[in-house]
C-alpha cells in the first residue's frame, strides 16, 4: 500500500469503518511508515477526545414524531408531482436542480436533518463502534498494552489505583491464549480496563468495567466491520470480547475465561 491510499483510508479506519482485511493491510502499512502512524495516531487521539469529552443528545420524541411525519409527507407530494402530466416532465430533470430551484431550501434542509436523525446509531451501537475503533487502535504499533506482561501477577495489581474497580485477570496460557498484557481505555466516556490476549497470529481484546444490570446476561456473538465481538454480563460486570479470531475459538475462550474467573472468585 502507498501512503496516498493509506491516507485515504484513514478515517473510515479511526471510525471503524474499514473491514478486517482493508484494516490489518492499513496496520501493515503503518508498521513500518512512521509518517502514517503519526498522523493516524494524531487523529485516533482527536477522536478519542471527542468520545470522552464531547456532548451527546439524543432526538426528543416530539422531534421523531415530526420528522416521521414530515417524511410521510414528502412521500405522498412526491407521488402526486410525479403522477401530474406537470410532474413527469419535472421527473426528467436532474435531481440538483429540482431541489434547489423548485422545491426549494426548505426541502434542502429537511434532507440534511433526516440524514442527521436517520444515521444516530442506537446506545447499543455507539458502544460497538467504540469497541471496534478501540481494538483498531490497539492493533497498531506498540498500542496493545500499557503493561506488557503475560503474567496475570503483574498486570492485575497494575490496574489499582488507575480503576476504580479490580478487574479479574486471568491466565489462559495452558489453554492456547497467552496473556499480552493490559492497559487503561475509555468506553462509553468512563475508563476501563483492556486485557490482551492472543491465538497463534489473531488478537484478542477482552473489555471489563462495572454494570448496572442487576441480572446476568449470556454470551451473545455479533459481527461488527468483520470482527467477532462478543458481549455478556456476569457478576455486576459488562465484558466485551473482540477478535478476527473464528467464532469457534472465541467462543471457547469466553467458556473458559469464565469458568476461570467462577474459579478464583472462590474463596
Ligand atoms: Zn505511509
Amino acid at each position: 500500500m502507498e501512503c496516498t491510499e493509506s491516507r485515504d483510508r484513514m478515517s473510515a479506519f479511526a471510525d471503524g469503518e474499514l473491514d478486517a482485511l482493508a484494516a490489518w493491510q492499513l496496520t501493515q502499512h503503518m508498521a513500518h511508515c512512521p509518517e502514517c502512524a503519526q498522523a493516524c495516531e494524531q487523529l485516533l487521539d482527536l477522536r478519542a477526545a471527542v468520545r470522552q469529552h464531547g456532548q451527546r443528545h439524543a432526538a426528543p420524541p416530539a422531534l421523531r414524531q415530526r420528522l416521521r411525519q414530515a417524511l410521510l409527507e414528502e412521500g405522498d407530494r412526491a407521488k402526486e408531482v410525479t403522477a401530474s402530466p406537470r410532474g413527469r416532465k419535472w421527473a426528467r430533470l436532474p435531481w440538483t436542480w429540482i431541489s434547489l430551484g423548485v422545491a426549494g431550501a426548505s426541502t434542502a434542509a429537511f434532507a440534511v436533518t433526516l440524514a442527521l436523525y436517520l444515521s444516530v446509531p442506537s446506545e447499543a451501537e455507539r458502544l460497538d463502534q467504540e469497541i471496534v475503533a478501540s481494538h483498531f487502535r490497539s492493533l497498531m504499533p506498540d498500542h496493545l498494552a500499557d503493561v506488557a506482561s503475560s503474567d496475570q501477577h503483574t498486570v492485575k495489581p497494575w490496574f489499582s489505583g488507575k480503576l476504580d474497580f479490580s478487574p479479574p485477570v486471568v491466565d489462559l496460557a495452558q489453554a492456547g491464549f497467552p496473556l499480552v498484557g493490559g492497559r487503561l481505555d475509555y468506553i462509553k466516556q468512563r475508563p476501563v480496563a483492556a486485557l490482551a490476549y492472543r491465538r497463534h497470529q489473531h488478537v484478542l481484546n477482552l473489555y471489563v468495567w462495572p454494570g448496572q444490570a442487576q441480572r446476568d446476561a449470556p454470551p451473545r456473538l455479533t459481527v461488527r466491520q468483520g470482527y467477532h465481538l462478543i458481549r455478556w454480563s456476569r457478576s455486576g460486570m459488562e465484558y466485551r470480547l473482540i477478535s478476527d479470531l473464528n467464532a469457534a475459538e472465541l467462543m471457547d475462550f469466553e467458556r473458559r475465561l469464565a469458568a476461570q474467573i467462577d474459579q478464583d472468585a472462590r474463596p
